[in-house]
């Protein structure tokens, strides 16, 4: 790498300060990463919010090369190829009820936008083309496409840009420290704020708005957990007003919360819902929308040999990411990482909640195999004492997630007790290290 000025920019990232002290990885297995200077370094945040089923699975491995030796590239354009077609029938299998139509995308963003296309498409075609808002949240995260930055809410996100995103307006967020601090698991206090739909409702009418999108449990603003009764009121709310619901589940799919979704975890069923990162176990990109069958019905409409939606990546239903995908989910199937996750779960509550007490500490939050710890906020300070903490984390053999204020894990599902021991230990002690 040459440090003086790299050819490489990376995203996301305060490049001039990774330039200065560089923290390289050079492979990964089971629940470790190895540092290019030899050290291992368990995996706190499965990459990022991706490697569910831990590092280099042999048989994603095996599927990928099969794949690349069989069929390495298909057009999805009037084509189609078998592995497509077994992949979504096999994501409607363990989606939310009804949800049994697929659209394939390259990532995330690709999924956000692909979803929020998908409902303003929807309400044109069923006689409805003024229903062009978009609502999203405060303080949420949904890729980088300009729909996704649309209804985003992290303003640094959005600042470059703000002219030219699309119309959206933005729930309050649901983080409260007042009410809510050191909570395990779904807070108390908050249900009410799924009523400033109603606010929304109010100031713009019902009739102009097509969907609202939330992330059940938000994670890139340091993980918000919803309220107790939150996604059951936005639910109701959406279904009295004719709003398409749409979940983001990129990080909260496959596990993570306890249940294959959130949205089993939590009873609430929305009418669309988005994935990536764990679909094939972060090994190639790859994203999905999963759509309510009625929804699909809708495109099925017109004319049987006219194109029934006017979007689609090349890469969409790439083989290879299928290959990676199916033998992902064949994982999680033969080893119920969603049980694992929630057998696990208390003790990894009880872990993350035993260090209350840390300097500067001001909360600590958890669900399922997610923990989020706040640090008191000191504006003067650059960078925050979060990501000097992630540093110190990082020389004690610990990936963790610094983002604002907030520290956050979400380790592979195949972490075991001890491991969750030894991560809030190293957590803990460089807690202590950086004052
Ligand atoms: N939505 C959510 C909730 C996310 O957390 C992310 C990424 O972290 C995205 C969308 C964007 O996904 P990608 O980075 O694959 O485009």
């Amino acid at each position: 790498m040459n440090t003086e000025s790299p050819a490489f920019w990376m995203p996301f990232t305060a490049n001039r300060l990774f330039r200065d002290a560089p923290r390289m990885l050079s492979s990964a297995s089971g629940m470790y990463y190895r540092s290019a200077d030899g050290r291992e370094i368990l995996d706190g945040t499965a990459g990022l919010w991706c490697v569910n089923a831990g590092h280099a699975r042999a048989p994603i491995r095996e599927a990928v090369a099969r794949q690349l030796e069989t069929l390495d590239f298909a057009p999805s354009f009037s084509m189609g190829h078998p592995l497509a077609f077994e992949l979504a029938e096999r994501l409607a299998r363990h989606a939310p009820s009804g949800l049994n139509r697929v659209f394939l995308t390259n990532s995330g963003s690709e999924a956000v936008d692909s979803a929020l296309k998908i409902a303003l498409a929807y309400h044109r075609l069923r006689g409805e083309p003024q229903r062009t808002l978009l609502v999203g949240r405060e303080r949420a995260y949904h890729g980088v496409g300009f729909g996704g930055m649309s209804v985003g809410g992290i303003p640094k996100n959005r600042e470059a840009w703000q002219s030219v995103l699309l119309p959206a307006a933005h729930l309050r967020h649901t983080h409260d420290l007042t009410r809510n601090a050191f909570a395990l698991g779904q807070p108390a206090h908050g249900v009410e704020l799924a009523e400033d739909l109603e606010r929304i409702v109010r100031e713009q009418g019902a009739e102009r708005i097509a969907a609202v999108i939330v992330e059940p449990i938000a994670g890139s603003t340091g993980v918000l957990i919803p309220p107790r009764g939150y996604l059951e009121r936005l639910r109701e709310l959406c279904t009295r007003y004719g709003l398409l619901l749409i979940f983001d589940e990129v990080i909260t799919g496959f596990g993570r919360s306890g249940a294959w979704f959130a949205s089993h975890q939590f009873g609430v069923r929305p009418d669309l819902m988005t994935l990536a990162k764990g679909l094939t176990n972060g090994c190639i990109p790859m994203g999905a929308v999963l759509v309510d069958r009625a929804i699909h019905e809708q495109f099925l409409s017109g004319p049987r040999a006219e194109i029934d939606l006017y979007h689609g990546y090349t890469y969409s239903a790439h083989p290879v990411a299928c290959a990676a995908a199916i033998a992902t989910l064949a994982i999680h199937e033969q080893e119920n990482l969603a049980g694992r996750a929630a057998q696990l779960a208390p003790q990894w509550q009880r872990c993350a909640h035993a260090l209350r007490g840390l300097p500067g500490l001001i909360d600590i939050r958890n669900y399922g195999l997610i923990a989020a710890v706040e640090f008191a906020a000191q504006p003067q300070r650059a960078p925050t004492r979060a990501y000097d903490i992630f540093c110190k984390c990082f020389e004690r053999g610990l990936l963790a997630r610094a983002t604002g204020n907030v520290l956050a894990f979400s380790p592979p599902l195949t972490i075991e007790p001890a491991q969750i021991e030894s991560l809030f230990t190293i957590l803990a002690e460089s807690i202590r290290a950086t004052p």
